[in-house]
């Protein structure tokens, strides 16, 4: 059995979103090395730039093959499902999660 592991809608954060979804997102979304984004307004400016080069979907957990366009490829087992921390930051900050399914 294929999971999924959740991910972000970048051009549905950047619809959706206002100041304090931006302020709040900082704490959950960080930079590829895991450094945080010092303002909501540095963190849309990102997602801005990867909607600007093709990416729809950031992930909400670390996934291996993950695609910027279509999201998680699926992976077997029970293991790699997003979970914990990961999964509930996701499901108190989002309006937009995605299964990919
Ligand atoms: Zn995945």
């Amino acid at each position: 059995m294929k999971r999924f592991h959740l991910s972000q809608s970048v051009r549905g954060a950047l619809t959706n979103w206002g100041p304090v979804d931006w302020v709040n997102a900082t704490e959950w979304i960080t930079r590829d090395d895991g450094t945080k984004f010092t303002s909501g307004s540095e963190l849309k400016a990102e997602f801005l730039n990867l909607l600007a080069s093709g990416v729809e979907l950031i992930p909400c957990d670390r996934c291996d093959g993950f695609d910027p366009k279509n999201g998680c490829p699926g992976h077997e087992g029970p293991s790699r499902i997003a979970t914990g921390n990961a999964f509930r930051d996701a499901m108190q900050n989002n309006r937009e999660i995605s299964t990919n399914q």
